[in-house]
């Protein structure tokens, strides 16, 4: 118990770390050009957030939260998701009276119960961006835009990206009651959850990952057949920007996504290796109530979130190398007390001038240390013994000639920093 890590969450190690630093810089490099500047929003919330924006019928609130109670009896929740936060928290800092569009960018890890398995975790992170005050649908395709160059800037390839239009507040209960008249004639194919669904939410059966229930969805009433005509029109808008652009896409009329949020535009970008079942990389939409709905301003917005751990399984997948591994540039090997303790001064001041320098704190015999260095892929390896130190002197090797020259102790900085 002591030893093990709870179910779903992982450590990365440092060699997996440097890749996720690679990626977090990209995604700031990205997000700068494109004007998203970055927001950090607490990991847990109110609970009630969560129960307004993402919706009390989405299998998020109804099964995979992590709620608890505070030490003050107030229900509180690990954040499932990053817009409601982002929203929170733009609302609550009155980012509104300011002049508008804001546009945010957000990286972190989020928590859902979840039945975890090869791209499926409960402890997950997600980029994520956000954009206030945009009706029109340039923003949606800017949205879409921004995840596609970013997949295509580290080189993956097999993505397709699915867009569909949800409705908004004027068609969606025409909408649902149309699919409630078609779900109620197929009530036995569904599952318990969306039997429960059909009086509340219809629209989430759309959505439901069962095979029965999938099979029953096939035929209903679609969200574009109920689209009026400020959606439809909407979609056309969006559909023309991303063909300006040359992003493909495809149409998917079944395409409602886990969040009830989403108004008009959702999307997905998905991998498309055959037989995964964690394919969805990257999923997003518009939510022009979200912002009233958890008792704010009446501001349109949009959003998108990335699975970072779902990336750079893909990347891994497609063999696409991030490989960052970083050397030390010098090693100091040492021998007797009084270069030991020599080489862990000279190691100070080299690495206070900015070069990666690794020393021998184990008390190795030279033929260790000087393996251990050429493991370690230095460039340079400076010696010193008992001899050397009385002459303040040292030997440094060029490691890939095996050239050996002796260098003055306080020449020896600036005959490195010459050389690397
Ligand atoms: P969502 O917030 O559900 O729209 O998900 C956005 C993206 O986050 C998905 O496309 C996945 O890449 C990722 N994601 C969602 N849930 C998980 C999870 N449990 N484990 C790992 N990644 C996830």
């Amino acid at each position: 118990m002591l030893t093990t890590r709870p179910r779903g969450t992982n450590d990365f190690l440092p060699n997996q770390v440097e890749k996720w630093q690679f990626i977090e810089n990209q995604v700031r490099q990205l997000c700068a050009k494109w004007g998203y500047r970055e927001i950090r929003t607490p990991i847990f919330e109110h609970t009630e957030l969560f129960l307004r924006s993402v919706g009390e019928t989405t299998d998020i609130v109804e099964k995979e939260m992590y709620s608890f109670e505070d030490k003050g009896f107030r229900h509180m929740t690990l954040r499932p998701e990053g817009t409601a936060g982002t929203v929170r928290a733009f609302l609550e800092n009155k980012l509104y009276a300011q002049p508008q569009p804001t546009k945010l960018y957000y990286m972190g890890p989020m928590f859902r119960y979840d039945q975890p398995q090869a791209g499926r975790y409960r402890q997950f992170h997600q980029f994520g961006i956000e954009v206030f005050g945009v009706s029109d649908a340039s923003i949606d395709a800017e949205v879409i835009a921004l995840a596609t160059t970013f997949f295509k800037t580290l080189g993956l390839n097999a993505l397709t990206t699915k867009i569909n239009t949800v409705g908004c507040s004027n068609c969606r209960p025409a909408h649902q009651e149309a699919l409630r008249q078609y779900f109620s004639a197929h009530k036995a194919e569904l599952c318990p959850t969306c039997l429960g669904r059909l009086a509340k939410n219809p629209l989430r059966i759309l959505d439901c990952k069962n095979e029965s229930c999938r099979k029953a969805a096939q035929n209903a009433p679609t969200t574009i057949e109920a689209a009026c005509d400020d959606c439809r029109n909407h979609f056309e808008q969006l559909k023309s920007y991303l063909d300006g652009m040359n992003i493909t896409y495809q149409v998917d009329t079944n395409l409602v996504r886990g969040l009830d949020y989403y108004t008009r535009t959702a999307f997905e970008v998905v991998i498309n290796s055959v037989g995964s079942a964690q394919n969805a990389i990257c999923g997003g939409g518009r939510y022009n109530s979200l912002l009233a709905q958890c008792g704010g301003e009446d501001m349109p917005g949009i959003g998108m979130a990335i699975g970072l751990e779902r990336l750079l399984l893909t990347l891994e997948e497609q063999q696409i190398d991030l490989n960052f591994e970083v050397y030390p540039q010098v090693y100091i090997a040492s021998l007797g007390e009084a270069a030991k303790k020599e080489s862990f001064l000279l190691a100070m001041d080299l690495r206070n001038q900015g070069i990666y320098t690794e020393i021998d704190y184990l008390d190795r015999s030279l033929k260790a240390q000087m393996k251990g260095a050429d493991r370690m892929q230095v460039k340079f390896t400076v010696i010193i013994g008992e001899e050397e130190i009385d002459k303040r002197q040292v030997q440094v090797r060029e490691m890939s000639t095996s050239e050996q020259i002796t260098v003055s102790i306080d020449e020896l900085t600036h005959f490195l920093k010459e050389r690397l």
